[in-house]
């Protein structure tokens, strides 16, 4: 039976997470014993102290990672063994379903119905997905003359440093684990400041499924202290970051100020949705709405720009305020909440922030505004909708990560396709239109690394995820991510 919001606050009570780093097999405060408090968003409560690890624990879990993977037990593992290895990882993943649910909520303030049907099952279904491919992948004969033989074949990369984000923790960390884990490396995993509960436990049950000690290693700390330790340290063969623009150009730096490891970034983005005039606005409304309200507007993809035919769209906007009025924004841990919090407080007061820059650069307010169930004491905001908003303007261009919409309007097609473009960013784009010679010029036009034609946010294992431009570089998701965990080597044997 399901369980009520009476039942899973009583879970929370008793909830005692992990919250010591994963190094080498071993859960371990940090060296010099510091601690950070992790506090849930959902109402300002302590969850855990969590180790603060800094760069000498970094550096301890590099040495393992590097000891697991010159010894090769990993790496070297036959393949239906190491396959056999990850699905065990996922079947744990998905027997501790309501477990890793109640942390991710607890965590990061996305309601508990979105953890249970999404969060953890994609984050089992990548690691399995993945899995699948130990015994799958074959590697190139070249041509050559009859006398050589040139073998090219994938290996794997040695130590992989991931760094992640606080929106979707479990499912990002499983889209770094899946690929790199798969391809023989080892991995050291640093989750955000504000969400290290889901990732611990990752690894915890990695260890269980029989993923040897030091190939997994989670390391919970700060971006400046553990995160940038991680980056830099010259032991680090490449670093696959998820997380802010910001934060992605730092990457690149240090990278560029130690070892040249390799970089791969996911980052941002501000992603446009183009309504023409002849589309189904019905569909084009619901899809327009949870495509920024889903989980809280805090998603690297939200369509957070609605680009709309003058001559549809008051009528557009009825029936996006009409779904969005269906989105139950509540308590995270009411199964019928369909909005929960923002990760913290300094990013609800950013969120604020931008609603008011907007509404002074002269766009309107049409739906929200306002922060929300103060009394819970956790931070909230509605969904919110500002209309008439001007291209050039603060937001219409920078990534506000809540549930905000900027709507702005356009002549025609090539003016909706213009500004559309007109963005730093390019993870992703929607195009809304019962023409398909509009749809196919539009899709092929947008600058983006997704482009939906009449639908939003529809995914799967099976195709690349990540950005054109300053969204970054790099796939996570689908047979692609496997490439950037491995490199290409030429064997080549000449017959005399
Ligand atoms: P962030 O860049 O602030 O932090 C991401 C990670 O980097 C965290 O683990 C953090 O501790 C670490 N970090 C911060 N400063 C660091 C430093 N100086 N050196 C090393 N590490 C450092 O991002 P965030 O606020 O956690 O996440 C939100 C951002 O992530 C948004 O911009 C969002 O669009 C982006 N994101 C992108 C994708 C994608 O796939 N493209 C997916 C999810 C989120």
């Amino acid at each position: 039976m399901a369980r009520s919001r009476a039942d899973w606050e009583a879970l929370a009570r008793e909830l005692r997470p992990e919250a010591r780093a994963l190094i080498n097999g071993e859960f371990r405060q940090a060296r010099d014993g510091r601690t950070f408090d992790t506090i849930s968003p959902i109402d300002g409560r302590l969850i855990a102290a969590v180790a603060r690890c800094d760069a000498a624990d970094i550096d301890d879990a590099v040495t393992a990672a590097r000891a697991s993977f010159e010894t090769g037990h990993w790496r070297q593992m036959e393949p239906p063994e190491r396959k056999r290895i990850l699905l065990r990882f996922a079947e744990q993943v998905r027997a501790d379903l309501e477990h890793l649910a109640l942390l991710e909520t607890l965590d990061v303030g996305k309601p508990i119905q979105d953890s249970l049907a999404s969060d953890v099952p994609s984050t089992a279904n990548c690691i399995a997905y993945y899995a699948e491919f130990a015994d799958k992948l074959y590697d190139e004969i070249a041509p050559t003359g009859p006398k050589d033989l040139a073998l090219i074949r994938r290996e794997p990369l040695g130590v992989i440093g991931a760094i992640i984000p606080w929106n979707y923790p479990l499912v990002i960390a499983a889209w770094k684990l899946g690929p790199a884990l798969l391809a023989g490396n080892s991995v050291v995993l640093k989750p955000a400041e504000q969400s290290p509960l889901g990732a611990i436990r990752l690894g915890e049950l990695a260890l269980q499924a029989g993923v040897p000690p030091g190939v997994l290693n989670v390391v919970p700390g700060y971006g400046e202290e553990a995160g940038q330790a991680l980056a830099r340290h010259p032991d680090v063969d490449m670093v696959t970051f998820t997380g802010s623009t910001q934060v992605g150009k730092l990457m690149m730096r240090y990278a560029g100020d130690s070892n040249l490891k390799r970089v791969a970034l996911e980052l941002g983005g501000k992603s446009p949705q183009i309504v023409l005039r002849d589309a189904d606005l019905g569909a084009a409304a619901t899809d327009i709405a949870w495509a920024i309200f889903y989980n809280q507007g805090e998603s690297c993809n939200a369509g957070s720009r609605l680009i709309c035919d003058a001559g549809i769209k008051s009528e557009l906007l009825a029936e996006v305020k009409r779904v969005a009025a269906t989105i139950t924004l509540g308590h995270p841990l009411d199964p019928s909440t369909k909005m929960g919090a923002l990760i913290d407080a300094g990013h609800m007061q950013r969120v604020l922030g931008y609603i008011d820059t907007g509404l002074r650069e002269g766009a309107e307010l049409a739906l929200g505004g306002r922060q929300a169930l103060r009394e819970s004491g956790g931070c909230y905001v509605e969904a919110t909708i500002l209309d008439r908003v001007k291209p050039s303007t603060r937001v219409a261009r920078e990534e506000i990560f809540g549930p905000v919409l900027a709507v702005t309007e356009a002549r025609d097609e090539s003016e909706a396709l213009r500004l559309a473009n007109d963005s730093i960013f390019g993870l992703a784009a929607a195009v809304w239109t019962r023409d398909m010679d509009a749809a196919h010029r539009v899709s092929n036009a947008l600058r983006a690394g997704t482009v939906w034609v009449n639908t939003y946010f529809k995914s799967a294992m099976t195709t690349p995820f990540g950005g054109f431009r300053q969204s970054g570089f790099g796939r996570d998701r689908s047979p692609h991510a496997i490439e950037k965990y491995t490199d290409l080597k030429t064997i080549w044997t000449t017959y005399r």
